[in-house]
């Protein structure tokens, strides 16, 4: 088996705000712990409570693959801390 994202999958940060376009983000291959929406090119992660709560939107946040990127809403809590959503910096 090949290491899974904690958690279930969370729900994707449009389809929380659209209740009519609700769906689910998938793990994403080869970064384990981060989740993607290709419809809506946003990607998600676990911060833990202290790094969530010094993280606003808008904020710059580091990609998994160290490019940029931009913080968005915080979502869902977890045990190990708090499902952050993200996507591309200029995206
Ligand atoms: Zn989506």
């Amino acid at each position: 088996m090949e290491q899974q994202s904690s958690g279930p999958n969370p729900l994707c940060e449009v389809g929380k705000t659209h209740s009519r376009d609700r769906h689910r983000m998938r793990p994403l291959d080869g970064y384990p712990g981060v989740w993607v929406c290709t419809k809506h090119d946003l990607f998600a992660t676990v911060v833990e409570k202290e790094t969530a709560e010094s993280i606003d939107r808008g904020d710059a946040f580091p990609m998994h693959d160290g490019s940029e990127g931009v913080a968005s809403r915080h979502g869902d809590e977890r045990p190990n801390g708090i499902v952050i959503y993200y996507r591309a910096a200029g995206s």
